[in-house]
């Protein structure tokens, strides 16, 4: 039986396949193809050759040097090392601008934060004993940045976290510096500006991981909001420095300590390097390397590394195509040196017919960390469920080759494809591919309002990520030459490809779009068969989703070869075979038009008589809800504003809603994967999807959602003007 119904399977497919053409035989049969589907061996060779992990971890030591705090000096030293190295690689329109930082300048949905610098801070414990504790000149992190010039001698209290009322109960603090574990802006807003201490000694700890409390010697790159211009001042010290202060202050021993800051918040601007490649025939579509420049000193991992490897990227690409190694790109590519985040909306408001033309992005942030020393993974990682794109297979493929090539030489000492850089290491690359992440730039690339498809590197975790243990002794120049490579190879194949590295695309996308589906629809039957009240349209909805992502991610292919006729045919040739294979596995398909492409859907067997009511809420409860914004599950959000609501330091929606209206995104963002809820609700909003279809799309990517809670959050963000809902 088992053996029958695959016989079908094969026959259906073979039968409906497009007959080969000539020209696409010679592309399945062309050898020199062998290391990679996309690009062809003798260019993954010249780029393994090229790129060079010793010089991208020079440049990370230099990088390392400055204190690259957004909208600083030490940010602008940073940003004119990277100007002079683009210009002496040779690279065109080499420039740095400098975009208003000034806490008041809107760009989209962010207000700019100041900028800020220090010329000296020193913190001595005075009394009982004569000891320095912190010093600027010695360490940069030891002052938290937006702190402001003090010269104060006082008492040190211990708050605990201090960063909740109950740990200032009993506790006099006015004119005292507290020490303070908690999030360092939070303890400041409530023992500086709420109760009169005149400083923070803080030992904030990491981002948590695995390894949380085990490095007791990480001091924290900390901050205090640059929006308030009545900052006092924090200083930063271990876990192992505080645990010293606690014990002392717990056996009721009175310690003092002075302060001297000379610091300030000002006006700065946001530098932004840029630098170009020019293409050929498609030189007005760009492809962008970004990555951010900023963070602390040493700041090696996080985020020099990045900075460092779109560098090289530079310089290896333009090198070959100089030296005729490898073609020139058809479309430009662009070199993205920002502050994070910030940098890049401020640079995409201000340049919108820039923005217009980029394709697709490879964004790098931390990918140097050798894993020995930082426990780092690199994770080649996804476009968001609201952007899916045959870019993602491009990262893939050639992560797969690079974390193949390095076990190959690592475990078999074969080292043809181990891209092993001679003063790195010459371990196995520990990287994976990982679904979407938030976390930087790339959030921006491809929220709503821009939707460029982004291929991610990270490294996560980091043991030292934001702290004065980020050093360039933690980078390996292996690590950096694979991460490298993978950008630098991904990035040139986008910027190169035509309708023959379309097609080559088009047919990875088809193999992993049929090897997903026995996933998705397992998903669906476990839905479907739990029987719960909406159980059957809910498994619909998971294979409809399906079909439409893969659909989507084929079409993109089409986007590098708009105009070839073959293409396009093979393409809905693979849309209908993933169809097909919908039909065998599931039974009952109807046919439904998506632009001038046929998709199939599936019917269910019996459609339950809830499923024509299925836009309305199911209980009267939910619908007296939904019904009092005026909105309800059928209705049509359209977007009023562009960019993302979360934007480094500042939150849109927190200043423009009130505390109240706030506990919708509180509670999203409590949800497992909640950020992501948050920004893709928003990403999903086109003017033609209802809320109960963002319902839909949201709960077959992530996991289910109720229509209220998007409701809820939609509503929101019309009343602050982010979008109105129509219908
Ligand atoms: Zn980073």
């Amino acid at each position: 039986m088992k053996k029958l119904i695959l016989l079908i399977v094969v026959a259906i497919f073979f039968a409906q396949l497009q007959p080969l053409t000539a020209s696409a035989y010679q592309q399945a049969t062309d050898n020199s193809y062998s290391k990679t589907a996309l690009l062809g061996d003798k260019e993954i060779l010249a780029l393994g050759a090229e790129i060079n992990g010793l010089i991208a971890k020079d440049t990370v030591t230099e990088l390392a040097r400055f204190h690259r705090v957004q909208a600083s000096t030490g940010f602008l030293s940073a940003a004119e090392y990277i100007a002079a190295k683009a210009k002496e690689y040779g690279l065109e329109q080499v420039k740095i601008e400098h975009l208003v930082a000034d806490g008041e300048k809107m760009y989209h949905t962010l207000k700019s934060t100041p900028g800020w610098d220090a010329d000296s801070a020193v913190l001595w414990e005075v009394a009982p004993r004569k000891t320095k504790i912190a010093d600027y000149e010695e360490m940069r992190v030891a002052l938290a940045d937006y702190s402001q010039s003090a010269e104060v001698t006082a008492a040190l209290v211990d708050v605990g976290n201090g960063t909740a009322a109950s740990d200032y109960e009993g506790k006099e603090v006015k004119g005292k510096i507290v020490l303070a574990g908690g999030n360092v802006a939070a303890a400041h807003k409530l023992a500086c500006e709420e109760r009169g201490a005149v400083g923070v000694l803080s030992y904030q700890q990491n981002q948590v991981t695995g390894w949380s409390g085990d490095y007791v010697d990480n001091v924290r790159w900390g901050h205090l909001s640059p929006y308030n211009a009545d900052n006092k001042f924090a200083f930063m010290i271990s876990l192992r420095r505080a645990r010293e202060f606690k014990e002392r202050l717990g056996r009721g021993e009175a310690i003092t300590l002075q302060a001297k800051v000379k610091a300030e918040i000002k006006p700065g601007n946001y530098d932004v390097v840029t630098a170009v490649i020019r293409g050929t025939d498609a030189a007005d579509e760009e492809i962008v390397f970004s990555c951010h420049l900023c963070h602390q000193k040493p700041g090696a991992n996080d985020n020099a590394s990045g900075a460092a490897a779109i560098l090289e990227v530079a310089r290896a690409l333009n090198t070959l195509i100089k030296r005729g190694d490898i073609e020139r790109p058809r479309r430009s590519i662009r070199f993205i040196w920002p502050p994070e985040i910030n940098g890049t909306l401020a640079y995409f408001a201000e340049h919108p017919e820039i923005v217009k033309r980029m394709k697709a992005a490879v964004h790098c942030d931390m990918v140097g960390g050798n894993f020995a020393i930082t426990k780092a993974v690199l994770h080649v990682t996804h476009t968001p469920a609201s952007l899916p794109s045959a870019v993602n297979i491009v990262g893939d493929i050639f992560a797969e080759y690079a974390i193949a090539g390095s076990l190959k030489a690592a475990t078999g000492a074969d080292f043809t494809d181990a891209l092993i850089s001679a003063e790195g290491s010459k371990d196995h690359l520990v990287a994976d591919i990982t679904p979407f992440e938030m976390g930087s730039d790339h959030d921006v690339y491809q929220e709503g309002s821009f939707r460029i498809p982004t291929i991610y590197l990270r490294d996560w975790p980091d043991v030292f990520i934001h702290t004065n243990n980020d050093k360039p002794e933690n980078i390996d120049a292996t690590k950096m030459k694979r991460s490298t490579f993978i950008a630098a190879a991904s990035g040139y194949f986008l910027a190169k490809a035509g309708a023959r590295e379309a097609s080559k695309l088009a047919d990875e996308a088809f193999v992993r779009a049929m090897a997903q589906l026995p996933k998705d629809r397992a998903r669906a039957a476990s839905i479907e068969a739990s029987g719960g009240e909406t159980a059957v349209e809910e498994s619909r909805n998971i294979i409809a989703r399906s079909l439409e992502r893969d659909a989507e991610i084929l079409a993109s292919a089409m986007s590098y070869a708009p105009n070839d006729k073959n293409l396009e045919n093979k393409i809905d040739g693979m849309i209908e075979q993933l169809s097909g294979a919908w039909l065998l596995l599931t039974g009952q398909i109807s046919e439904q038009k998506k632009g001038n492409r046929v998709l199939f859907t599936i019917e269910a067997k019996e459609p339950p008589k809830e499923a024509k009511d299925k836009a309305k809420p199911r209980n009267p409860k939910d619908a007296s809800r939904l019904r009092v914004g005026g909105s309800d599950a059928s209705r049509i959000p359209t977007r009023k504003i562009k960019g993302p609501m979360n934007v480094y330091y500042y939150d849109y929606v927190a200043a423009h809603a009130s505390a109240e209206d706030l506990r919708v995104v509180e509670r999203l963002a409590a949800k497992p994967k909640g950020d992501i809820l948050l920004y893709e609700i928003l990403n999903l909003v086109d003017g033609k999807r209802s809320i109960q279809a963002i319902r839909d799309y949201l709960t077959a990517a992530y996991g289910t959602i109720s229509v209220e809670e998007v409701g809820d959050y939609l509503r929101l963000l019309d009343k602050i003007g982010a979008v109105k809902i129509e219908g």
